[in-house]
């Protein structure tokens, strides 16, 4: 049992849209689906923000890149709909191969200042490794670097990007931005009552998983944690970060 906070529901009542920025289709399920299905209950607009276009997430030859592309948009775009996302917005980096570029970091501060969430979820920069067996991604970490660096310092200077105020869009500050995969979370959403919904989700990815009935039971197992009076629940957890 971790001794973390764990709130239920956490309190947003000053947040009103919600970013999600992440490397790839299916990775905001993996890392916050319960938390979004939470939010999406509670009136919150949540926007998925998906930076590559999952290009290389098959190993099937007979697929093209292109078609992998299509797929994968049509299974993000499902999994949002289930979770109550509003809008999923696919920036389209090639996959594996993401860098924060100069490029990319504009085209993300004009989202930032257009949306105007008060919280941003994204990954941690900084994890290279995943328990004992895994080398992270370096997609995830480098979405991570995207997400903070159009964050801070650019998308709340003026000095920066200052034809953006011809298009409407105005430097805009968040409140929040919750890490997600940091090794000192601070904050624990209980999504017990949305496992199902996560789950479901995560399979609407077809294209990633070729033993859903499989992968099903082995998250159940591995992300359940059994409680003092015998029941087991669900966690997403993440560091926030709190702006004044
Ligand atoms: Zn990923």
């Amino acid at each position: 049992m971790s001794d973390l906070p764990t709130v239920t529901p956490p309190d947003w009542s000053d947040v009103k849209r919600v970013l999600v920025i992440v490397a790839h289709p299916d990775d905001a399920d993996f890392i916050c689906a319960g938390t979004a299905v939470q939010m999406a209950r509670q009136g919150l607009e949540v926007t998925y923000m998906v930076l590559t276009n999952g290009d290389k997430g098959n190993h099937n030859p007979e697929i093209t890149r292109n078609q992998l592309i299509a797929m994968r948009k049509i299974e993000q775009r499902k999994a949002a709909e289930l979770c109550g996302v509003k809008e999923v917005l696919f920036m389209g980096e090639e996959d594996g191969f993401l860098q924060s570029t100069r490029a990319i970091r504009k085209r993300v501060t004009r989202e930032i200042r257009r949306i105007r969430p008060e919280l941003v979820i994204s990954t941690n920069p900084d994890r290279y490794f995943v328990g004992d067996g895994y080398i992270n991604h370096p997609d995830h970490r480098n979405a991570g670097l995207v997400a903070i660096e159009a964050i801070f310092p650019a998308a709340d200077n003026p000095m920066f990007y200052p034809d953006m105020a011809d298009e409407g869009y105005h430097p805009h500050k968040i409140k929040y931005l919750y890490v997600h995969g940091h090794e000192q979370p601070t904050l624990r959403v209980d999504i017990t009552a949305d496992i199902e919904t996560k789950i479901e989700a995560i399979l609407s990815h077809h294209s990633q998983f070729s033993d859903p009935e499989g992968a099903k039971k082995r998250w159940r197992e591995t992300w359940g944690e059994e409680q003092e009076d015998g029941s087991v629940r669900y966690f997403e957890s993440f560091k926030v970060m709190k702006f004044g």
